[in-house]
């Protein structure tokens, strides 16, 4: 059987060309990294679930009008996409301070911003995507002042529709990045999110407990990742209520 062509291996996905022109085939991997990847194991069941839940979140942001690149899920592990021109940036959007930005402004976590926050990373490992503000990103030609205007207004649908929805089942959406890509229609380019929306690349907090549910849980050693992520999916209802996350078969002597 004819192996079909890899587009991109990243560290949680690979990309695969698609059926068709325009297409590719996205596959999610059991993979987990941290910290620009010093700290990587392999979480069972994480790709799966990961696809199911970038699939959940996609198709709620195309019901709500907001442009992505789902088409449809393929199988357990893979969907397909459209093919995108990646805007080098990842777009994140603050609800309350965490992470780098409660280590950078001293800002204790959990407190709520002023109002969502959106600022971008220029996407570059060696780097460790740092933070970069408006003017690099026009000055060095990664998007324009429109397409910033466009991004920043796509990235705070999201936020609405992502806040929203983990809300009703008793999760706050801490903060999330997202990717964008750019696609052409005729000589017009638009731009859609792109890339994955999952527990890898949002912060979840259970609101009545403030258990962390994403992947923080790997970061901070905090337990089972495929646990965490399981309970997001179960109370989105995108897995039945009984199943639970099953480890690794183990030999028997
Ligand atoms: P922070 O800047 O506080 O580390 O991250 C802010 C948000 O963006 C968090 O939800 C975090 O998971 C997400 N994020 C930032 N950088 C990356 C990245 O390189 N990969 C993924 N998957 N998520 C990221």
């Amino acid at each position: 059987m004819a192996r079909r062509k890899k587009i991109y291996e990243g560290k949680a996905k690979t990309l695969f060309e698609g059926p068709e022109p325009g297409t590719l085939v996205q596959y999610f991997k059991d993979d987990a990294t941290a910290f620009n990847a010093e700290k990587r194991d392999v979480i069972d069941g994480k790709g799966v679930l990961n696809n199911r839940l970038s699939e959940f979140f996609m198709t709620g942001l195309a019901n709500i009008g907001v442009p992505t690149h789902f088409i449809k899920r393929l199988n357990m592990r893979e969907q397909l996409i459209k093919s995108v021109e990646i805007v080098p940036l990842e777009v994140i959007v603050r609800n309350f301070a965490a992470g780098s930005f409660s280590k950078r402004m001293g800002v204790e976590e959990g407190t709520p911003m002023p109002r969502p926050i959106v600022e971008f990373s220029y996407k570059d490992d060696a780097l460790g995507d740092p933070m970069v503000p408006e003017e690099y990103i026009i000055a060095f030609g990664w998007a324009s002042q429109q397409d910033l205007d466009d991004i920043i207004s796509l990235a705070l649908r999201v936020n609405d529709y992502l806040s929203g929805v983990l809300y009703g089942v008793g999760i706050k959406l801490v903060d999330f990045k997202i990717e964008i890509g750019r696609i052409y229609e005729g000589d017009f380019p638009r731009l859609i999110v792109a890339d994955e929306i999952s527990p890898d690349s949002c912060r979840l907090w259970d609101i009545e407990t403030g258990r962390k549910l994403d992947k923080d849980v790997f970061r901070q050693d905090l337990g089972d990742l495929a646990d965490a992520y399981t309970e997001v999916a179960k109370r989105l209802g995108v897995m039945p209520s009984n199943v639970t996350h099953t480890p690794k078969p183990t030999l028997i002597n």
